[in-house]
């Protein structure tokens, strides 16, 4: 049988440099066994039609109790090694003959979505695709106990996994390489002479190594999608010109007026405004840069679709969203029998919560190119958290 892609989920160490009786992979991590969070992350996503775990046979008990209830393939015996792991889960998939597989550390129990995705999609160009995270401390080389000098960080990276590749040639590299000593699958991978493409990782997809990597799990599983957390804040503005027509297009809404919002998208003032906040807000430019005017592509598009984009770039980051503050400027149309309809539009649009959703109207007592009744203006706040630098 031909599958897509399958994850190996290597966890079969013992932990040693955990300390403890309880192999590392088997604590506590907010309630569940550390490796259940690994498992349901692979399990859960769409791009992976199964998922196999490589464990120690003499901890099976606490496998059973971690995997309790997820749909997984049945768990193989590991090995003295990882390496010797991962090639025994690679040879146990032999049957399932996957195009693609994905290997994963068991003690990584964060692994976003987004991360899986660019493993798979870099696989579609190249035979092997990690996760990794460019080195952003300075390096030492010690000898004696002092600095002997300053390594060159660039171009270094950290590899993180999963790391994606073709199963038939990650098998046979495998094969090739038994006895060898790699620390990582990517290594066995280049030792075969195949390229193997860097992907931007996270530092949220950390290794749980020693109990204060477990502690800053837990802080990172406390703080929802990211901590610590750096919150920021942006600010957009927008505003466009009446001209002929029977409606205006407002938080996503179609409001009846005896004029139109002019413009080469559907002229939503308001998500336009509350794009350039959340693109303000991760320093990301701005509407115009991302989707140009001169774009036919954008003609009378659906600025949702613009608002998406900027949410989307944000949940690449690990970021999520605090609140959103918007403010429209119009003496007409009326906004007020609007209001909660907007803020239902909104909130459903950034896949939030009501509550962190804010809708005003004001007009501007008759001043200014609003009071005359020449456009709309619209300007929002946006407030995010992001995960902290790694
Ligand atoms: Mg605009």
């Amino acid at each position: 049988m031909m599958v897509g892609a399958v994850a190996l989920v290597v966890a079969a160490g013992r932990g040693e440099r955990f300390g403890g009786t309880l192999p590392k992979q088997y604590e506590d991590l907010a309630g569940q066994p550390l490796l259940r969070h690994s498992l349901a992350a692979l399990a859960a996503h769409p791009g992976i039609a199964g998922v196999r775990a490589v464990i120690n046979m003499d901890d099976l008990a606490h496998y059973q109790s971690a995997a309790a209830g997820l749909d997984l393939l049945a768990p193989v015996a590991g090995g003295a090694s990882r390496q010797e792991s991962a090639r025994r889960g690679l040879e146990s998939l032999e049957d399932l003959a996957p195009e693609r597989v994905l290997i994963h550390d068991g003690a990584r129990p964060l692994v976003p979505a987004t991360v899986v995705d660019r493993v798979l999609q870099a696989l579609d160009e190249a035979p092997g695709a990690i996760a990794a995270l460019p080195v952003t401390d300075t390096l030492k080389r010690e000898q004696n106990g002092v600095s002997a000098g300053t390594v060159d960080r660039a171009g270094l990276w950290r590899a993180q996994t999963p790391q994606g590749f073709r199963y038939a040639e990650i098998l046979a590299a495998h094969r090739e390489a038994a006895g060898a000593e790699l620390t990582d699958d990517a290594a066995v991978a280049e030792q075969a002479g195949l390229s193997v493409a860097l992907v931007e990782g996270s530092p949220r997809n950390l290794k749980v190594t020693t109990p204060d990597d477990l502690a800053q799990a837990e802080s990172y599983l406390a703080g929802g999608a990211g901590a610590p957390a750096e919150v920021r804040t942006g600010s957009g503005f927008d505003v466009h010109r009446f001209g002929p027509g029977d409606h205006v297009n407002l938080c996503g809404l179609r409001i009846p007026h005896d004029q139109a919002l002019l413009g080469h998208s559907d002229a939503d003032v308001a998500l336009h405004a509350l794009t350039d906040a959340m693109l303000g807000a991760l320093g990301a430019g701005d509407i115009g840069q991302h989707f140009p005017p001169s774009d036919p592509r954008w003609r009378d598009a659906d600025s949702a679709r613009f608002l998406r984009h900027a949410c989307e770039l944000m949940t690449t980051r690990g970021g999520r969203i605090l609140n959103v503050d918007l403010t429209v400027i119009c003496e007409r149309p009326k906004l007020a029998p609007h209001r909660t309809e907007m803020v239902a539009r909104v909130a459903a649009l950034l896949e939030l919560e009501p509550a962190r959703v804010s809708v005003k109207a004001t007009t501007t007592e008759g001043l200014g190119f609003t009071g005359r009744g020449e456009g709309i203006a619209a300007q929002a706040i946006a407030t995010l958290s992001l995960p902290g630098r790694p």
